[in-house]
C-alpha cells in the first residue's frame, strides 16, 4: 500500500430511531442548560415542539434559517442568542438550518448539536458557505464543526420523496468526488463506497414506500458517511460547478447536484476510469456516469438544468465562470469540454 495522510474530523454521533430523546442529556453532557433551537420557517412547529419537550433546557426558538446562509439573518440569530442568554444551539433541519448554526458558532464559538433531517451531509463537515451582498464565500475551521450530531430516521419520514431523492443524490455526489480527490486515502474511499452502497439501496425503497423506516435509516447512514468524506478531502469539478451554477444563477442546491452529477462524473471518468470503476460496478453499468444517470432517472429525479429553470442563454457565461480559476481535476478542466458538459446537462441527455 502506498503512503497516505488521513486527518479525521472529531465526531460524536447518536444514531437510531428515537435518538432525539437523548437531546436533553446531550445538552447537559456538554455542560449547557439553555439551548437556542434553530429551524427554517417551514420547520418552526417542529422546533417549537422540540423546545417544549426540553422544558427549561430550551432558551427559545429562532426559525428564520434560509438557503445560502445570508449574513444578515446570522446577525439576527446572534442577537436572538444573546437576548435569550443561550449557551448552545440545536440545529433541527437540513443544510440551511445547519449552516445558520455553523455561522453563529463561527462568530461566538457556541457549541452546536445538530439533529439532521435531510441527506445533505453538512452536519459532519467543517465547511460553512455564507452569502453577503449576493457573494457566496466558503470557509473551513474547527469551530464550524458540530459537537454532536443526532440522526433519528423517524424525523426523515416526512421528507417529501422528491426532496429525499435529490438530497440523497447530493450526498452521493460528495462520495463520488471523494473517490478521485487529490488528497483521498483508503479510509475516505472506504467510507465513500459504503455510503454510496447504502444510498443505492435506500433511495429506490424510499421512492416505493416513503415511510419505510429501514430504508430511511439506511439513507441517513449513507448520508452520514458521504458528508463525512466531504469534510475530509478536497472537492473538484463537480462541487465547483454546482457552486458556480447554484451561486451565480440562483439555482436550487440539491436539484443542481442531482442533475450535474452524471455529467461531471462522465467528464472526469476519462481521467479517472479505474478510480470510478467501483461506482460503475455498483450500478452494474458500463461507466459511472451512465450508471448514475440511469439511477437518477429510475428515481424520477430531475435530469436537465432546463427543467430547473436554467436558461440556454446562460450556458456560455456559466462555462466561462467554471473555467475562470484553474483547480485540480483528474481530467483537466478545459473550456470546450465544460461547455459541452453544461449543454448536455441543460438538455438532460444521457452522458456517453
Ligand atoms: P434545506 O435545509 O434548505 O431544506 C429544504 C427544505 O426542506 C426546508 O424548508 C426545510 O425546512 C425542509 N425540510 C428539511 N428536512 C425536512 C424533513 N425531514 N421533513 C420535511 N421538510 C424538511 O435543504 P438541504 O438540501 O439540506 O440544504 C441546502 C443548503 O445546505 C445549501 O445552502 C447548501 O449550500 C448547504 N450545504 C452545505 C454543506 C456544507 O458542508 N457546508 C453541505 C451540503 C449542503
Amino acid at each position: 500500500m502506498s503512503s497516505f495522510t488521513y486527518t479525521g474530523n472529531p465526531a460524536r454521533i447518536l444514531f437510531g430511531c428515537g435518538s432525539r430523546a437523548s437531546l436533553g442529556e446531550e445538552i447537559r453532557r456538554l455542560g449547557h442548560s439553555r439551548a437556542l433551537i434553530l429551524a427554517t420557517p417551514f420547520q418552526k412547529a417542529d422546533a417549537e415542539k422540540l423546545a417544549a419537550s426540553l422544558g427549561t433546557l430550551a432558551a427559545g426558538v429562532f426559525a428564520q434559517a434560509t438557503m445560502h446562509t445570508p449574513v444578515d439573518i446570522t446577525m439576527q440569530a446572534v442577537a436572538a442568542f444573546d437576548a435569550a442568554r443561550a449557551d448552545c444551539v440545536v440545529s433541527l433541519g437540513g443544510g440551511s438550518t445547519i449552516g445558520l448554526g455553523k455561522a453563529i458558532a463561527r462568530r461566538n464559538g457556541t457549541d452546536q448539536i445538530v439533529i439532521a433531517t435531510t441527506y445533505a451531509g453538512s452536519e459532519v463537515t467543517n465547511i460553512l458557505g455564507e452569502t453577503d451582498g449576493g457573494i457566496k464565500t466558503t470557509v473551513r475551521g474547527p469551530e464550524i464543526l458540530a459537537e454532536t450530531v443526532i440522526y433519528d430516521p423517524e424525523l426523515t419520514c416526512g421528507l417529501p420523496v422528491a426532496m429525499s431523492v435529490t438530497s440523497g443524490l447530493n450526498a452521493m455526489a460528495h462520495a463520488v468526488e471523494a473517490l478521485y480527490a487529490t488528497d483521498r486515502n483508503p479510509i475516505t474511499s472506504m467510507m465513500a463506497l459504503e455510503g454510496l452502497g447504502a444510498l443505492r439501496k435506500a433511495l429506490p425503497a424510499i421512492v416505493a414506500t416513503p415511510d419505510d423506516i429501514a430504508a430511511r435509516s439506511q439513507a441517513l447512514y449513507g448520508s452520514w458517511l458521504c458528508g463525512s468524506v466531504l469534510g475530509m478531502v478536497s472537492m473538484a469539478l463537480h462541487h465547483k460547478l454546482c457552486h458556480t451554477i447554484g451561486g451565480s444563477f440562483d439555482m436550487p442546491h440539491a436539484e443542481t447536484h442531482a442533475v450535474l452529477l452524471p455529467h461531471t462524473t462522465a467528464y472526469t471518468e476519462q481521467g479517472a476510469t479505474d478510480l470510478l470503476r467501483p461506482v460503475a460496478d455498483l450500478f452494474g453499468a458500463s461507466s459511472a456516469g451512465t450508471g448514475l444517470y440511469d439511477f437518477a432517472a429510475s428515481l424520477g429525479a430531475p435530469l436537465s438544468l432546463a427543467s430547473l429553470g436554467f436558461l440556454a442563454a446562460d450556458i456560455e457565461r456559466a462555462s466561462e465562470l467554471a473555467t475562470l480559476n484553474p483547480y485540480y481535476n483528474p481530467r483537466p478542466v478545459e473550456a470546450e469540454g465544460i461547455r459541452t458538459l453544461i449543454r448536455k446537462a441543460w438538455e438532460g441527455t444521457r452522458p456517453d
